[in-house]
């Protein structure tokens, strides 16, 4: 497979959905980044902070996902979780919805979504926080009616098990950051 090079473009989704602590400066999620000058990306891309140049974009790294996938375009930001999560559940690759709702039924991110869990790959779907408070998510792996459905290949039953996922995200009580970090 030759693989072509993937360029962020007018994207700037992980410059206002992540929290980023910007060389001290904390930049709440949902709130785009004073840098960010879009469509043009970072107006301080040369002396960027450390948190952006080693920022792991999922679109980025994973090979099989092409253009369509960029994450403005798409309106699914793709994370790999790494190191102990507070929830006590494993690493994995969490995809963040941040445009509208009935994103979930986009069979790309459906399909995808099952051969992860297929695979055995942790899975979470997850929403953008709002500023001040941590983003909701669900671990998805555990979910019967989801892997039940995926098992079955049943496209409409995996569809609706993953928007019952998002719904529950959604109605997650709003968590506000730690003190230290508010
Ligand atoms: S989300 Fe990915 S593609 Fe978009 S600006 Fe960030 S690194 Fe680039
Ligand atoms: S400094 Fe640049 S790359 Fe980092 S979040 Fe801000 S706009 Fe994005």
């Amino acid at each position: 497979m030759i693989l072509v090079p993937k360029s962020c473009g007018a994207c700037s989704v992980c410059c206002k959905e992540l929290m980023l602590d910007l060389a001290g400066s904390l930049k709440l999620a949902g709130v785009l980044c004073p840098h960010a000058v879009p469509p043009f990306g970072c107006g301080i891309y040369d002396t960027r902070p450390e948190v952006c140049r080693s920022y792991f974009c999922g679109w980025h790294h994973l090979p099989s996902l092409g253009a369509e996938w960029r994450p403005d375009a798409c309106e699914v930001l793709i994370a790999f979780r790494t190191g102990p999560a507070p929830d006590g559940k494993k690493d994995g690759i969490e995809f963040m919805l941040t445009g509208a709702r009935a994103k979930i039924s986009w069979l790309p991110l459906v399909e995808y979504i099952a051969t992860l869990i297929v695979d055995n790959d942790p899975v979470y779907l997850s929403l953008p926080g709002e500023p001040g408070y941590q983003s909701p998510g669900v671990y998805l792996n555990d979910i019967a009616p989801l892997t039940d459905a995926i098992a079955r290949r049943d496209f409409a039953a995996t569809t609706a098990a993953l928007t019952q996922a998002l719904q529950v995200c959604s109605d997650y009580p709003k968590t506000p950051l730690p003190q230290a970090l508010a």
